[in-house]
């Protein structure tokens, strides 16, 4: 378990340091800014869609440690994916960070349901933390939707 604790702090810490996809788009279909008060983080998604299929997805910004490493992760996971499948995996990662604080995360069931999106699982344990993990993930929804309006998570 610590081992795997580990594991997850040092792909965080190697997303935070060399974000993926962290570069603005020239054509995008859609895109939002984000931003959490509370910590500071600032955050513009953009996205380029083509039929259903996301083709494109990258992000700049400045925000902490995990704001970074989630929206690196974010980027990884959902480009080349449909408009449902990210849905899906947003709605998971989402459920997970926010859903029963109290209890223990069982993390291989975890990894199972999510992937490499499971090292920021442990965000769960601090609230003010889930906004930083959750902002990348808001922010892209709202540039799905279309959505002038920035995303701020305090509403
Ligand atoms: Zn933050």
């Amino acid at each position: 378990m610590d081992d795997l604790r580990t594991l997850y702090q040092e792909l965080i810490v190697d997303h935070n340091r060399k974000p993926r996809n962290f570069r603005s788009m020239d054509h995008p279909s859609h895109l939002a800014n984000g931003n959490n008060p509370l910590c500071g983080d600032r955050i513009i998604v953009f996205v380029k869609v083509e039929g259903d299929q996301i083709v494109d997805i990258s992000f700049q910004g400045e925000g902490c440690a995990i704001s970074t490493a989630s929206a690196s992760l974010m980027t990884q996971q959902l480009k080349g994916k449909s408009l449902a499948e990210a849905k899906a995996i947003f709605q998971n990662f989402h459920d997970t960070v926010t859903s029963n604080m109290g209890e223990k995360l069982d993390l291989d069931e975890t990894a199972k349901k999510l992937g490499k999106l499971a090292v920021l699982a442990g965000v769960r344990s601090f609230p003010s933390r889930v906004k930083c993990a959750t902002l990348p993930w808001h922010t892209m929804q709202g540039a799905l939707e279309n959505s002038t309006e920035e995303f701020t998570t305090e509403h």
